[in-house]
């Protein structure tokens, strides 16, 4: 997909402040970062979606955000990491190659990625009983 950001900056075709790279997969610094060393991993391969992904490049991916998790830690000293992924424009997803963020948090950051709110009587034993029929296909 030759014209996807993410593919160019796998062949070289757009320069990245490159952390890490083996044969899958590949992961640079976000160039909007939410904090200072939001770093991204993704699979070498192009995949749109978390849907999309062949497991094995999966697999190698979460390795690798591993990997650059520990790098942040060690060389940030930052207090927490947040690991999120983002699919579909509903839920923020920008650039359609499968990514990973991988985000140094600080306390007293002022960060708030989520904020949960209780479900209504009755409400978690219906999309409990959805969520179930759907991996029963
Ligand atoms: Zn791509």
């Amino acid at each position: 997909m030759t014209s996807c950001i993410f593919c160019k900056i796998v062949k070289g075709e757009i320069p990245s402040a490159k952390l890490y790279e083996d044969d899958s997969t590949m992961s640079f610094l976000d160039i909007n970062p939410i904090n200072p060393g939001h770093a991204l991993v993704i699979p070498k391969n192009h995949y749109p979606t978390i849907l999309d992904v062949d497991e094995e490049d999966l697999k190698k991916t979460i390795i690798a955000t591993k990997i650059v998790a520990k790098a942040l830690k060690d060389a940030l000293s930052c207090d927490g990491i947040n690991i999120l992924q983002n699919n579909f424009e509903a839920a923020g997803q920008l650039i359609y190659h499968f990514h990973i963020h991988v985000i140094p948090r600080f306390e007293g950051d002022g960060l708030k990625v989520w904020s949960g709110v209780p479900y209504k009587e009755g409400a978690m034993e219906d999309i409990h009983g959805k969520i179930l029929s759907a991996m029963r296909k």
